[in-house]
Order: C-alpha cells, then sequence, then structure tokens
C-alpha cells in the first residue's frame, strides 16, 4: 500500500519519534513532503507511507492510539471569498494557522498550504465560505 495523508500531531505528541517507530517496527517507508513540527507546539506533516497492507494499517492504527489525527490527503479545503464576511470565527479556531487576519486591512485570507483538512473552519463559519471538496 502507498498513500498520502495529512497528519495532525497535537502538543503533546511533536517530541515522539514517530518516524523512527513506523520504520522500525512496522517495516514502513516514509516520505515527508512537507513538515511544520516544533517542540511543545501543534504541528502537522505531509507524508507518504507505504508499505504491506497488514503493516501500514498497523502502523497507522499506533499513530491514532498515540493521539495523532489522519487526513485523507484527496480531500480539500476550499475558501469561497465571495461569501466571506471577514468575521475572524474561523482564524480563531484553525489549529494550524491556514486562516490569517491581515492587519491593517483586517481582512481574511486563507493559506491553503498550511491547511490540515481538520474541518473546524466549516462549522465555525456563519457565512459557509468554507467548504470540503474531494
Ligand atoms: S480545515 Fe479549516 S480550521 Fe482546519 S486547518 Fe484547514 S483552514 Fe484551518
Ligand atoms: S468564519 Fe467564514 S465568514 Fe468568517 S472570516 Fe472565516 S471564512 Fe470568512
Amino acid at each position: 500500500m502507498k498513500q498520502k495523508m495529512v497528519l495532525y500531531f497535537p502538543s503533546t505528541t511533536t517530541e515522539q519519534p514517530f518516524t523512527y517507530y513506523l520504520i522500525k517496527d512496522y517495516n514502513l517507508m516514509i516520505n515527508i513532503l512537507k513538515a511544520n513540527i516544533n517542540p511543545r507546539k501543534e504541528g502537522r506533516a505531509v507524508v507518504e507511507i507505504s508499505g504491506d497492507k497488514k503493516d501500514y494499517l498497523a502502523g497507522l492504527e499506533y499513530l491514532q492510539s498515540r493521539g495523532v489525527k489522519i487526513f485523507p490527503l484527496e480531500q480539500e479545503i476550499v475558501w469561497q471569498e465571495d461569501r466571506c464576511t471577514h468575521c475572524g470565527a474561523c482564524v480563531v479556531i484553525c489549529p494550524a494557522g491556514a486562516l490569517v487576519l491581515e492587519r491593517p486591512e483586517m481582512e481574511v485570507k486563507f493559506l491553503g498550504e498550511k491547511c490540515i483538512v481538520c474541518e473546524h473552519c466549516i462549522k465555525a463559519c456563519p457565512s459557509r465560505a468554507m467548504e470540503a471538496r474531494y
């Protein structure tokens, strides 16, 4: 199996050597495509994981058991600017810094490359400006 995915690491997990264990204990190959991980802060990584199906599934189960959230990369979040009222409700709940309030204009911008597809903003947006697409 070979799959690209987004891994979201809560702040309590960022110092754990997950890659090492996935390789050593689960015989998986990890290709890190993009990562933003800092000690004791929330982090995320876009990775491609490959290996035998049994090892692959066991590896994902291991990650989830340690609090790592896994999102499929096929899904993306789309910001519909014309619907956005720049209320800022999404900015405060976005765990990845993908929605920012630019000053002095006080306009919200969506930084898609930082998005971990957690969908928090979809629930928070009163204008339905955030959408998940597959
Ligand atoms: S889905 Fe929304 S809240 Fe979650 S990271 Fe992406 S922009 Fe931020
Ligand atoms: S919550 Fe919706 S309307 Fe408000 S700033 Fe975010 S995207 Fe725009």
